[in-house]
C-alpha cells in the first residue's frame, strides 16, 4: 500500500481513477497536461540527493513515489519532504513494483549489476498495469554503474515484455555533485528519447552527454573510470617518489599541474595532504569516492574489456592494488586517493 506523505498527495489506490489520471497526465508531446507520476528506487548516497533535487524541481501537481530496502532512508526522505514546501508530492511505495506502477518515468540508482537485475525482475513480473500509463510511454532510467552486458540483459527483459523503454544514464560528479545537482550523465539511448531524457536528467545534473545507443553511456563511464583508477595510482606513486627525493609536496603538485602529468587526481583530488585545499587527503581521506566503489568500477571495466577483446596491461595490477589497500584497516572505507597511504607515502 502506498503511503501518502503530503497533504496534496493523491492517496487513491493505483487503479482507482486511473482513466481520469491518464487523461490528466502530462504527456511528453503535450505539455499542457499537468500531472505526472515518477518512481525513484535506491535512496543511497547518490540516489537520495538526486531524488531530493528532482522532487524539489517537479511541480506540486506531480507525485514522486520512492522505494529503498533501507526503510530509514525512505522515512527520512519522506519526513524531509513533508517539512519542506514546494516540489512534487511524495509517496512511499511498499515495493519496487509499486514504485514503478503508474509512473511514466522510473529512475534507479542501485549499487551493482545483481541489484539492478533483481529489481527489474520484480518490476516486470507481474506485468505493469497499462491503465494509467501506456507501455510505450514508460521510461526506465538506470543511473547505476553496472557493466553494459548486464544492462543489456535488463533492457532486453523490458523491451521483450513491451513494458517500456530502458536507458542507461550512469553519472559522474560524486556525492558532492549529487547534492549540488551538478552531475554529468552519460546516456545510452535511442536518439528519439534524448529530448525527453535531457530535461529530466538536468533536474539532477548540469550536463548530459548522449554517447550512443543503449549501453554506450556505461561503456563511456567505465572507460573513464578505468583511466581514473590508473591515474590515481600513478599520481600517488609519483607524489611519493618526488617527496622521497626531497621535493616539497606543494611544489611537486604545482609542477605536475602545469606539466604533462596533470590529471584529475593530481589537480583536484591530490592524494597528499596540503597540496589541494579541501581534498579528501586533507581530512584523513574521509568522504570522496570510496575505494570499494573504485574497485567495483575497475572490476566492471575489466569484465567489459575482456568481453570486447580489449587488451589491458595495467588493469589487473591496478585491481590488486585496490584490493590490497582495502584490506588495510587504515585505508578501508576511505577515499580512493588513500592509495598514497597504502604505498607508504609520508603524511
Ligand atoms: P549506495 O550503496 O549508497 O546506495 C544504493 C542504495 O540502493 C542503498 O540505499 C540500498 O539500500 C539500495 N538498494 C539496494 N538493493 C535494493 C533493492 N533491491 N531495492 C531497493 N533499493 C535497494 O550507493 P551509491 O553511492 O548511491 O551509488 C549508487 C550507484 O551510483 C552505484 O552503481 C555507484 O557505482 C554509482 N556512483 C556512485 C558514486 C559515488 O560517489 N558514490 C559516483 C558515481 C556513480
Amino acid at each position: 500500500m502506498v503511503a501518502a506523505m503530503r497533504s496534496n498527495v493523491r492517496i487513491s489506490a493505483p487503479l482507482v481513477r486511473a482513466a481520469v489520471q491518464h487523461a490528466q497526465r502530462r504527456t511528453f508531446s503535450n505539455t499542457r497536461c499537468v500531472r505526472a507520476q515518477w518512481g525513484f528506487i535506491g535512496l543511497g548516497q547518490m540516489g537520495y540527493n538526486m531524488a531530493k533535487n528532482l522532487q524539489a524541481k517537479l511541480p506540486p501537481s506531480d507525485t514522486l513515489r520512492i522505494y529503498d530496502i533501507n526503510t530509514e532512508s525512505v522515512n527520512q526522505f519522506a519526513s524531509e519532504a513533508k517539512a519542506s514546501s514546494g516540489g512534487a508530492a511524495v509517496q512511499v511505495a511498499s515495493n519496487v513494483h509499486e514504485a514503478a506502477e503508474d509512473s511514466e518515468t522510473t529512475i534507479t540508482v542501485l549499487p551493482e549489476p545483481s541489484h539492478v537485475k533483481n529489481v527489474f525482475a520484480q518490476i516486470l513480473k507481474p506485468p505493469l498495469s497499462t491503465d494509467a500509463v501506456a507501455n510505450p510511454d514508460r521510461l526506465f532510467i538506470d543511473c547505476s554503474t553496472i557493466d553494459p552486458a548486464s544492462s543489456k540483459e535488463v533492457a532486453n527483459a523490458v523491451h521483450a515484455t513491451q513494458q517500456g523503454r530502458f536507458v542507461d544514464a550512469p553519472m559522474s560528479g560524486g556525492v558532492v555533485g549529487a547534492k549540488a545537482g551538478t552531475l554529468t550523465f552519460m546516456v545510452g539511448a535511442s536518439e528519439s528519447l534524448v529530448p525527453r531524457l535531457e530535461p529530466i536528467l538536468l533536474m539532477m545534473g548540469k550536463k548530459m552527454l548522449h554517447c550512443g545507443a543503449h549501453g554506450a553511456g556505461l561503456s563511456g563511464k567505465l572507460a573513464n573510470n578505468y583511466l581514473l583508477a590508473i591515474n590515481n595510482i600513478a599520481t600517488a606513486e609519483a607524489m611519493n617518489l618526488g617527496i622521497r627525493w626531497g621535493l616539497d609536496p606543494k611544489v611537486l603538485g604545482n609542477l605536475i599541474n602545469i606539466s604533462t602529468g596533470k590529471c584529475w587526481p593530481s589537480e583536484v583530488n591530490n592524494p597528499v595532504k596540503g597540496v589541494v585545499d579541501g581534498s579528501p587527503a586533507s581530512r584523513d581521506y574521509s568522504g570522496g569516492f570510496g575505494i570499494s566503489l573504485m574497485k567495483k568500477d575497475l572490476k566492471l571495466a575489466l569484465l567489459a574489456a575482456s568481453e570486447a577483446g580489449a587488451r589491458l596491461e595495467l588493469g589487473d595490477k591496478a585491481r590488486e592494488v585496490y584490493e590490497a589497500a582495502e584490506q588495510k584497516e587504515d585505508c578501508k572505507g576511505r577515499d580512493f586517493s588513500v592509495v598514497y597511504r597504502y604505498l607508504g607515502g609520508k603524511e
